[in-house]
This record gives C-alpha cells, structure tokens and sequence, in this order.
C-alpha cells in the first residue's frame, strides 16, 4: 500500500502516471499535482484506473506544504522543471515525505546546473531520517546505473566513459524540442565541459564533433561533445575514471535553427522589455514552439542511448557498451507519447518502485549510481527499456 505524488503533467509526467497507473500492486494511489489543472486531468482521463488530480504552483513551498499534507503521500516524485526542485525538496523536509527527481536544480536566472545547491540538502535529508534520489531519468538516469553496472560486473577498474545520446527520431517539424524547449535550449548552448585527468575542461559549445554507427542498425549520426549534468556526480562516485564525455546527436536543420536564433538573441534569458512588458525571449520562444508532448503521433525512428566503458579487468585492457534502443511509435502505441518523454518516465517510475518497496533505501541526498544497480536494471527489462551489453574490440571517435 503506498501513495505517491506526482508533480508536472508535461511530457515525462504523462509517462511516469501510465507508468505508475499499470502497476497497482506498487502504486496503490496516485495523485498528479501541476501549475495546469487541466492538463493533470487530460492525462488522467487517458487512464483504465481512476487517480487523483490537484493544481499547485510548485514554486510556493507553502501550497506544495498544504498539498502534501493533505494527500500524505509516501513520496514526492518531481518531473517539474528543474526551477523548482529546491522548493519541493523544502517541502519534502518540511512534511517528511521522500523524494525523486530527474534532472538537477537550475537558477531560473542563470543558465548554470549543477549539483551543489541539492547536495546541500545531505545533512537536513539524513537529519530527517528521509531519502532524496536525484536524476531517475534516463540521461541522467540510466546511463548513470549503466555505469555502475558495468563498473561492477565487468571491471576492476574503469578509465573511460563515454555516454552517447542519438535520437534518430524525426517528428517532421524543421525545429522542435523532445524535451522542455526552454531547458534543452539552455542545456545545448551550454559550453561544453568533459572531464580530463583529474578535472572539468571548458570548450566552446558544439566545437567537438564525430561520427556514431549505433547498433542493430539505428544508423550512423553526428554527436556533439556538451555538458551534462551525470558526468558531475559520475566522476566523483567512480574516482579511478580518468576521462568522461557525454555526447548527443543532433540534426542539421536543428543546428542551423539554433545558430540564427541564438544570434538574433531569442535564445537569451534576460527579460527584454517588448512594448512596455518585460518578457524573456527564451520563454516566448517555447510559447511558439511545438509542446514537447504533442510530438508522440508524428515522431518517426528510434533512439539509441549508452555508455562505452574502458578499463581494466584480470591486468587486461576491455571495452564494454550498455546501451537501449526504444522506438518511437512504440511509445506512443504503449503510452501516447513520443520515446524522449517515454525513456524518462520509465526510469522515474522504477526509481519510485524500489524507493517504496524498500529495495532501495538510505538516508540523505543520493545520485542514482550510488544505490545498487542491479534491481534497476532489471526494472528497465521488465517495464519498457530493455539493454544489452557487448564487447567492443576498439572504441574511437573520430570526425
Ligand atoms: P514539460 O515542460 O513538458 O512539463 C513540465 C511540467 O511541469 C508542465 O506540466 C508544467 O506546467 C509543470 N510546471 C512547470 N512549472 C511549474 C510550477 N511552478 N508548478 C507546478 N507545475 C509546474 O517538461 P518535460 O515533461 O519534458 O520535462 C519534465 C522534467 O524532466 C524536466 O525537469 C526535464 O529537465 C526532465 N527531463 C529529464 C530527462 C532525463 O533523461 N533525465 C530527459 C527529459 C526531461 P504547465 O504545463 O502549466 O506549464
């Protein structure tokens, strides 16, 4: 008998509720809580279960407080945006209710993530005798528990990790986000940090490029060297890596599309005052843009997202690759959604199950490749996202 709350009725919610909904042994009451009453009520009605739904602006601790006290759920899962993890982990103390999230705090004002602001929480969770898992998504998510199994059944010691995002989807818009549009335009024009001997190099955004053949032919892409949020926690719970770099493809017409509007500044997070109202143009871009969630139908492909780990095993050198191919209209057949949306809900609902089923437990702020990843990854071969791990004979990119 467990209650959870769920917050944010866009792309990932919709997928974590049907996600939550099919397993009613685990999930006995579901509540689904956004800033859009109506929008919670839309994904409800596409359920064969009935659950609970409540409008609240998660920026207001003291609604999020009023909430979670009136639904006294067993946890507070968050696929808001990442503004308003720190009000919903204030809350989560504050009513002494767990907590999962999938992406890292970031400052509305400052296009910056990291996770120093959540790690900060360690002591007032652990004080609390309460657990906070951060980034049950998939990238982070998955690709952090790839690492941690690879790391435990494969090698002694691990050197190197590549994470190699590709989404040979197609959803026929020539510029569109799978995702937020604000959050990923902010994560994409990020500059670029890897991690390099012992420390985070800065490149410029997009100036590391190469070519990717995905397995079981998905197809060859161009990924780009970013800044993701996994290689932060990744680098410190696996101190022997030596290198890592996250990688994700992109298309041409998004990169052109991207570039002009960078340049003609609708990219920027500064308000500008248009006839005497200050607006952010970022923000009236994703006014403009494609909702992320409508994608489901027209997306098209599949997507192809893993880690390559070098290291060391018995004295030899060894390549091992992790990875999950979904398809797109498979999402949408199961869950009405499209594969982004789909390969971050999926992981959320599992990180819930084994939070509520007491497999995984711990007091304090953990990042998900700190927990143990075994029953995770058989959760993801169970519910939706099943891997595979092969031995790589060499491992290069190259342009
Ligand atoms: P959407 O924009 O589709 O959905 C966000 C939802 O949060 C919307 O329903 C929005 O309400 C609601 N919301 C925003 N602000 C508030 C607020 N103040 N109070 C209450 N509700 C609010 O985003 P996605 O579903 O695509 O992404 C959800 C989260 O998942 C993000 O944090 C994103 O970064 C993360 N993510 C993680 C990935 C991973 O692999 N780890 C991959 C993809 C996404 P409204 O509709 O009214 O605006």
């Amino acid at each position: 008998m467990s209650k959870v709350l769920i917050i944010g009725a866009g792309g990932v919610g919709a997928v974590v509720v049907h996600k939550c909904a099919s397993l009613p042994e685990t999930f006995t009451e579901i509540t689904l809580a956004s800033r859009t009453l109506s929008k919670c009520d839309a994904i409800a009605a596409q359920l064969d279960r009935p659950i609970k739904t409540a409008q609240v602006d998660a920026d207001k601790v003291d609604d999020l407080v009023a909430l979670i006290n009136s639904e006294k759920p067993d946890l507070v899962l968050n696929v808001a945006l990442p503004y308003q993890d720190l009000t919903i982990m204030d809350a989560c103390l504050a009513t002494g209710v767990n907590y999962l999230d999938t992406a890292n705090y970031e400052p509305l004002d400052t296009a910056k993530f990291e996770y120093s602001w959540q790690w900060a929480y360690q002591d007032r969770f652990k004080e609390a005798g309460l657990m906070a898992l951060l980034g049950s998504g998939f990238d982070p998510g998955a690709t952090n528990v790839f690492t941690a199994y690879i790391a435990k059944h494969y090698f002694d010691e691990i050197h190197e990790l590549d994470i190699i995002d590709v989404n040979g989807g197609d959803h026929g818009y020539p510029f569109a986000t799978n995702f937020n549009p604000e959050i990923n335009i902010r994560e994409v024009t990020a500059e670029c940090r890897h991690y390099e001997n012992g420390e985070f190099v800065t490149t410029p955004a997009m100036s590391r490029k190469a070519r990717f053949t995905c397995p079981e032919e998905v197809g060859t892409y161009n990924i780009y060297r970013m800044y993701h949020e996994e290689l932060e926690s990744l680098v410190i719970n696996f101190p022997s890596l030596k290198r890592a770099q996250f990688w994700m493809s992109f298309g041409d017409s998004y990169l052109k599309h991207l570039e002009v509007l960078g340049n003609v500044g609708m990219t920027g997070i500064e308000p500008v005052e248009f006839q005497g109202t200050q607006i952010v143009p970022i923000q009236f871009l994703k006014a403009l843009l494609p909702d992320p969630s409508t994608l489901g139908p027209r997306t098209k492909g599949k997507t192809c997202i893993g880690c390559v780990v070098k290291g060391m095993k018995d004295g030899k050198e060894k390549i091992v690759y992790c990875y999950n191919i979904k398809d797109h209209q498979d999402c949408y057949k199961e869950v009405q959604s499209q594969a982004i949306s789909y390969t971050t809900g999926v992981p959320a609902m599992i990180g819930a199950k084994l939070m509520l089923e007491g497999t995984w437990a711990g007091e304090g702020v953990f990042n998900i490749e700190q927990l143990d990843p075994d029953p995770f990854m058989q959760g993801l071969n169970e519910y939706g996202l099943p891997w595979k791990v092969i031995e790589l004979d060499s491992f290069e990119l190259s342009d």
